[in-house]
């Protein structure tokens, strides 16, 4: 045998598609999000006969967008590829789609509009990562910890731009200091946020592929039986499986919408209720003619609901869409107040922070929290709670593997690029056997 043929013998060897005869009965993927999709795309890839399985009547889960609002698609749910270096890029090369970085940012703060991102936040970055960088093996802090025990190394203004930056999408009373610090110190996430031109939404088709999805089929009952998993739909229809992967979202999870023959062990259990589940709140205002002057892509305002908003459109002047920003308890206070007065009361945020009478031609919000598929925004991890994704992540009974962003590594959860690489993890567990 030559080296080449060894190569190729070794390198056959090393697929564990390869290891077995493809089984007769598909692998079940249930939930056609981000993750659903990675996983099935890699399972076909692999030669295996794949079903996946889906509640509503369209793929994408937290991925979707509205095509009546404005010109352009607007993203209900995820929008932003954040960071340079993350995987979900060779989607947007796929579609040959062009994007914009979310560079720009202003800032309203005592009456003064500033740069966003000024050296004393750079300063109390490398603050904050050294202070939780250094605490015991296994000891964690809530973010408003970790800010306290900053108090006295640096300058109030700095810890300020921290604190507003931060708070912007964690909860600073819940939150772990040691998962930001993971998502902080991911070399991926440089180069900051970008936006896609046709939206995130836009991916999808270079995701699915020719990938058929059951669509309308409502999973409530997951079993695992001596030669494989059967799976029933509230309509009552079965369908049998060798294996499965679970993508169903925390939220779904944390509701018991779906039951588990035999009961998923108490480490699982104890994953599913020890991570949280945020809330996210977006307000989108379309006007006809711009209303953020054109070099500004993002506004943060310090006294006002919501606080975050960015330029949602992709290309300068004409129609704009500006998208307002609420997580935990900022979107809370939205979603008590229903559409309307939330509509309102961020309009008024708006222009406070331009201190201008703008007025949108219409206007809309989207939210998560009553949607039965979904059930919360993303996952979050609070302090104390490394490693509760890896258990969610564990393979159940050795035939149920789970992805999902919840199930992602801490520097990626609760993201589309942290969905999308779980799917992957969770085939390739399934393919190794
Ligand atoms: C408002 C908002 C803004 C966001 N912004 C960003 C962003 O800018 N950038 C970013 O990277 N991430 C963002 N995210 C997070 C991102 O959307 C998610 O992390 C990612 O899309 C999750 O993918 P998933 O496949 O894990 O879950 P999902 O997309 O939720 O997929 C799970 C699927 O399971 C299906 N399902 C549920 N129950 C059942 C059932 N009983 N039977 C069958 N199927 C079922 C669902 O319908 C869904 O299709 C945002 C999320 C929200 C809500």
């Amino acid at each position: 045998m030559n080296r080449r043929s060894l190569l190729m013998a070794l390198s056959l060897l090393s697929l564990p598609s390869c290891r077995r005869a493809p089984p007769k009965d598909p692998v079940l993927v249930i939930g056609a999000g981000v993750a659903g999709l990675s996983a099935a795309a890699r399972l076909r890839r692999a030669g295996l006969p794949v079903v996946v399985l889906e509640a509503r009547d369209r793929v994408g889960g937290r991925v979707h967008a509205s095509t009546t609002f404005a010109a352009h698609p607007i993203d209900l749910g995820a929008e932003l590829m954040h960071g340079r270096g993350i995987a979900t890029w060779e989607l947007v090369t796929d579609r040959r789609a062009r994007t914009r970085p979310v560079s720009n940012v202003v800032e309203r703060h005592a009456g003064q509009l500033m740069p966003f991102h000024g050296e004393p936040s750079d300063a109390v970055a490398t603050a904050f990562v050294e202070l939780v960088a250094g605490l015991p093996s296994g000891a964690d802090l809530t973010l408003a910890q970790a800010f306290e025990r900053l108090e006295p190394r640096v300058p109030p203004e700095a810890l300020r731009a921290l604190r507003t930056q931060v708070s912007l999408d964690a909860d600073l009373e819940t939150m772990s200091a040691r998962a930001v610090l993971a998502i902080v110190s991911d070399p991926n996430r440089e180069g900051g946020d970008f936006v896609i031109e046709g939206g995130m939404s836009g991916l999808l088709p270079a995701l699915q592929g020719d990938t058929r999805v059951r669509l309308g089929f409502v999973v409530e009952h997951i079993e695992v039986l001596s030669g494989g998993v059967r799976v029933t739909s509230k309509a009552g229809e079965v369908v049998a499986g060798s294996s499965a992967i679970v993508t169903l979202p925390l939220g779904v999870l944390r509701a018991n919408d779906v039951r588990f023959s035999p009961p998923l062990p108490t480490q699982k259990r104890e994953a599913i209720e020890g991570l949280g589940m945020a809330a996210a709140v977006k307000l989108f205002y379309r006007f006809s003619t711009p209303a953020v002057r054109a070099g500004t892509d993002a506004l943060v305002v310090d006294d006002a609901l919501p606080r975050f908003f960015w330029v949602g459109t992709f290309r300068a002047g004409g129609e704009q869409v500006v998208t307002g920003w609420a997580t935990h308890d900022d979107a809370r206070r939205l979603l008590g107040m229903g559409e309307t007065a939330a509509l309102t009361r961020g309009l008024e945020a708006l222009r406070h922070a331009l201190r201008s009478n703008v007025t949108p031609v219409s206007m809309r919000w989207s939210e998560w929290e009553s949607q039965p598929f979904t059930r919360g925004a993303y996952s979050m991890t609070r302090a104390g709670g490394l490693g509760l994704r890896e258990r969610l992540a564990t393979p159940t009974e050795g035939r149920l593997f789970w992805a999902g962003e919840a199930t992602a590594l801490e520097a990626e959860a609760s993201t589309v690029h942290g969905a999308f690489n779980s799917g992957r993890r969770a085939a390739d567990e399934l393919l190794r056997g």
